[in-house]
């Protein structure tokens, strides 16, 4: 028989003749019959999924709306299957299309009738680099792309397969999407590659010995897949119950972004109990700004000063985050606002933004005051090499005032990152630390959410929540 001659006999026994919808779901499968016609047949550009314990044998996916025609085709991009594994296909048809049960639904054709193993693969959700936005180039949500991909069905010793429930969106991801990161710490992502970053999961499957089915785990070279097999060695093991549950808080105040905070200010800050002084912070309704004033003031600082880019976000430094003040610098004059604001001048510069802002805030430094060089993000789009340097006549304020602006870079300080944690959660525990986050859903939208936070469109920690 031809493979058109096939496909029609087979959607002749179209969906109509199914008794419901969950004959499709457990035993009856209606796919497999239509497998190796579908072969021939167009390639199905819809996310496939396969059907747990329903299936006998590999290629048996079913479109998630369960309609026949949707059925999944033996893509070659999905399966390996040799010529004689074809051969015991096509029979397992046969005999699939031999016991058509009387009402109309099929029989199951077994591993054994099917004379090949089971082997179903996963098809998960992946997102990868579509093009580079260039050095100069502002980065958009079409610079990524999802796209279904295969995920084995074994993991191996030493391997964990898990579910991912948050991804992190980043500024210094901004820098991976170059050919060139300019960095000696961070790979550029490879176009058609899928992107990576902080992650958190569930296990699934463990075959290495430090964890078990059940545990939440995160990992700094998280892909962006729906599910995920990782080395056990690149994971961790977290704690929900340090974050009374609040599981994304491990990517923002009670991971890298609170030790970003923590640890720039403990380490460059210069921050002393008692000592009256002023800290400003810029991008400051961010992740890492937000924290950062809060625990400036919980170190000493006796007056914070947020700088950012809404009234919105200014009002919410003030009444819900403890800053005595907040600049929405595409508003007004930044300097004079910062003169107004900071009458004793300004101790402690935590910047987070570099540019036009900094030089501002620079100006009204006092003598052998600090600033915390966290980050650059005004920069992050221009072909520059990090840290950007100063305009010479703020360089010279800098230099005469003996401010210092040393690099700092949270994954120089591991050694202090489990005690700096346990810190962060009880600060967090006791209400002396607010969190906010910006959480959008779906790993299908995290190209945007990245876009959005290189804009100012989160609040707080931006998150994308993948699944509950
Ligand atoms: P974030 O502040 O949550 O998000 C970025 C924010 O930057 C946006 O919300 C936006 O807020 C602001 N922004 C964007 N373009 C700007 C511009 N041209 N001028 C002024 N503000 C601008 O991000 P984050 O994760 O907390 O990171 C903040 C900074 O810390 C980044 O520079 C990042 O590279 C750095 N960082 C450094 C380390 C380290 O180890 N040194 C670790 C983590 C992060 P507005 O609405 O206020 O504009």
């Amino acid at each position: 028989m031809r493979a058109s001659d096939e496909l029609k006999r087979t959607q002749s026994l179209g969906p109509h003749r199914l008794p419901d919808k969950r004959a499709v779901d457990s035993t009856h499968s209606l796919g497999f019959g239509l497998l190796p016609a579908l072969q021939e047949a167009p390639r199905c550009h819809q996310p496939l999924v396969p059907v747990p314990g329903s299936l006998p044998c590999p290629g048996a996916l079913v479109h998630p709306r369960q309609t026949c025609t949707h059925v999944g085709s033996l893509a070659p991009q999905y399966f390996k299957l040799s010529p004689s594994a074809q051969i015991l296909l096509r029979r397992a048809r046969l005999a699939l299309l031999s016991s058509r049960a009387p009402h109309g639904s099929f029989k199951r054709v077994t591993d054994v009738q099917c004379g090949i193993p089971a082997k179903v693969i996963m098809i998960i959700q992946r997102v990868v680099l579509n093009s580079r936005p260039g050095k100069n180039g502002v980065p958009v949500a079409e610079n990524f792309r999802m796209e279904a991909a295969p995920l084995p069905d074994k993991i191996t010793d030493g391997q964990v397969q898990a579910r991912t429930l948050y991804l992190s969106v980043d500024p210094y991801m901004r820098c991976r999407m170059n050919e060139d990161t300019g960095s000696d710490y961070l790979l550029p992502w490879q176009l058609s590659e899928v992107a990576d970053g902080g992650g958190i999961g569930v296990v699934e499957e463990s075959k290495h010995a430090n964890f078990a089915k059940g545990d939440i785990v995160t990992s700094f070279n998280w892909p962006w897949q729906t599910k995920v097999i990782l080395d056990g060695r690149l994971l961790q093991k977290l704690d929900p119950q340090l974050v009374d549950g609040h599981l994304s808080y491990f990517l923002g105040a009670a991971g890298i972004t609170g030790l970003t905070s923590f640890l720039g200010i403990k380490e460059k800050g210069h921050v002393t109990q008692g000592a009256n002084q002023t800290m400003v912070v810029s991008g400051a309704a961010g992740a890492c700004g937000s924290l950062a004033g809060q625990i400036g003031r919980l170190e000493g600082c006796s007056r914070v000063v947020g700088i950012c880019g809404t009234d919105e976000k200014c009002s919410i430094l003030v009444s819900e985050m403890g800053f005595d003040a907040a600049i929405n610098y595409k508003k007004g004059n930044v300097a004079e606002q910062l003169h107004e604001l900071c009458p004793a001048g300004v101790d402690v510069y935590f910047d987070n933004v570099g540019g036009d802002i900094s030089d501002a805030v620079i100006n009204q430094m006092n003598q052998n005051s600090h600033i915390i060089l966290c980050g650059q993000i005004s920069q992050y789009n221009k072909d520059v090499p990090y840290p950007p340097p100063l305009p010479p006549a703020v360089e010279e304020i800098q230099k005469a005032r003996n401010i210092t602006r040393e690099r700092f870079l949270v994954l120089n300080y591991m050694d202090k990152h489990e005690a700096s944690i346990l810190q962060l959660c009880q600060w967090i525990k006791e209400g002396k630390l607010k969190v906010k986050e910006t959480v959008v859903k779906r790993l299908e939208n995290i190209g945007g959410a990245f876009q959005s936070m290189m804009t100012g469109g989160n609040t707080g920690k931006q998150i994308v929540l993948i699944s509950e």
